[in-house]
């Protein structure tokens, strides 16, 4: 298939007539009843149909909005030559997590939002094509060869998007890596924060299934930080060569209003993972039956809002009604999700806040009290501040509350590595370029660096770090190697 890999011209104006091809999803009525993928698999002749609409343009501008820098047109063309497999590796030269990335990305703002072919039609299907080549090569490429041991060791903070990818890049590469995590199975958002009907955990467990040839241990429900029994500068004194922090931002922002301790005003991390995950994967003080009750409010407006608000659909509430204080032109989150939950039933309460939840006589929620909002001038963030409408107030009855109003990076891990720069919402500073904190040896990315934000992004970091953490292994060769454990 040599052939494959030289691209002549193509004939443009004929690839533009070709129709963009039907991504089936599931039913709104019949996905609510399940916690399948809403998107339903394509099948090869639709993903090669799909591949030749890409005109192949040597600007790629796809390939400069992707933050990892996926060669996109070089792999759709692999693609559309029945290439799946090279298509894959194309991909994952690039993206260790193309399955991922591919069904979560907001392809909209990213890749399929700077296609030249979407000026005039629907852009080409970039993340589920992508999506849809990594499922092959989980399922048809064998799993990588062990490599010979180089005898450097790598501690690993968190076992999600970034520390995986570090895992992956460093363990290939003959380096023993440890992976610390807190949670029970490694993931981290991929397992605990993303619900199935966006991605199934089974990929996410095919994914980790391939890395067992390599040098990566897990010790997971295993916490490092400030006043644990491992920290930071624990793991270098005891001799790993490196320390990559990707413990994300998964600490949940507080909204310090009268009632917000009740039972039944839950923090979207705890939400999302005790609704979508069975009680062995959680940790022991939450496995207790999660009671969400007929009638739920989500506070906040970006895509956890929409994941917790589809969720509790599935979790069986009939009355789901999704609060945010600015409008829906004001919301970060993707469109997409928007639409996914109101076909599923949603409703959204735009332009009010919450000021009190309110008791039953047990000390459960039984309502919120909301607050009329209106935008007065832009904030710091360029959007307009909120501001509440005097005498607007009014309740909503609830059974359950989410909190969705962001998140903060945990602070105990910076504070257990002496030199570690961060700031008061525990986020960490690096060098852009290379990863590294201001502790030679110690290097970060993803949520912990950046705020909550994209799997890609803790991807596209973790890449970087990886090559100076290569680089900086590579430069300890002068000193004799520790034999890994
Ligand atoms: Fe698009 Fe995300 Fe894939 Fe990049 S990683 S090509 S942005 S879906």
């Amino acid at each position: 298939m040599s052939e494959i890999h030289e691209r002549p011209p193509v004939d443009r104006k004929a690839r533009l007539k070709i129709p963009a091809q039907h991504i089936a999803k599931q039913a709104p009525n019949a996905r609510i009843n399940n916690w399948s993928e809403v998107y339903l698999p394509l099948n090869l002749e639709t993903a090669r149909v799909e591949a030749e609409r890409c005109i192949q343009c040597p600007a790629a501008p796809c390939q400069q909005a992707c933050p990892v820098g996926n060669d996109i047109p070089a792999a759709l063309w692999k693609l559309e030559h029945g290439d799946v497999l090279g298509s894959a590796e194309v991909f994952h030269g690039t993206n260790s997590m193309s399955e991922m990335c591919g069904r979560l990305c907001p392809q909209e703002r990213l890749c399929e939002g700077h296609c030249v072919v979407g000026k005039n039609a629907k852009p080409v299907a970039i993340g589920r094509l992508e999506a849809f080549v990594a499922d092959a090569r989980r399922h048809e490429s064998p799993p990588p060869v062990t490599p010979a041991s180089t005898g450097r060791r790598v501690a690993i903070v968190g076992a999600g998007p970034a520390g995986l990818t570090i895992a992956e890049d460093l363990g290939s590469r003959g380096h023993h890596c440890t992976v610390f995590d807190a949670w029970p199975l490694a993931g981290g958002v991929l397992r605990y924060g993303i619900p199935d009907f966006k991605l199934q955990k089974e990929v996410v467990d095919e994914w980790l299934e391939r890395l067992a040839p390599l040098p990566v241990e897990f010790r997971v429900n295993t916490r490092v930080g400030e006043g644990e029994s491992i920290t930071v500068d624990g793991l270098l004194a005891e001799g790993y060569d490196a320390v990559f922090l990707g413990h994300g931002a998964s600490v949940g922002n507080p909204l310090e209003i009268e009632g917000a301790e009740l039972t039944g005003v839950f923090q979207a991390t705890e939400f999302l993972s005790r609704g979508n995950l069975p009680p062995d994967a959680l940790p022991a003080d939450m496995r207790q039956a999660l009671f969400v009750g007929r009638r739920v409010v989500i506070i906040g407006g970006g895509d956890t809002s929409m994941d917790c608000s589809r969720t509790a659909v599935r979790l069986g509430a009939t009355e789901v009604t999704l609060v945010y204080r600015r409008t829906e032109k004001e919301m970060v989150g993707r469109e997409e999700e928007r639409q996914h939950a109101r076909e599923e039933g949603v409703k959204f309460e735009f332009l009010c806040a919450p000021v009190r939840f309110l008791s039953n006589n047990s000390g459960r929620v039984r309502g919120v009290e909301l607050q009329r909002m209106e935008l007065g001038p832009p904030d710091e963030s360029g959007r307009r501040r909120p501001q509440p409408v005097p005498g607007s107030e009014f309740t909503l009855e609830a059974d359950s509350v989410v909190l969705a109003i962001g998140y903060s990076a945990d602070e105990c891990v910076p504070a257990s590595a002496k030199g570690v720069v961060y700031d008061r919402w525990g986020i960490l500073s690096i060098n852009r370029e290379t990863g590294e904190t201001d502790r030679r040896g110690v290097f970060a990315g993803g949520d912990d660096v950046n705020g909550a934000d994209l799997v890609v992004t803790a991807i596209r970091d973790a890449k970087i770090a990886a090559r100076s953490m290569l680089a900086h292994l590579e430069a300890l060769e002068l000193r004799p190697a520790r034999a890994a454990s």
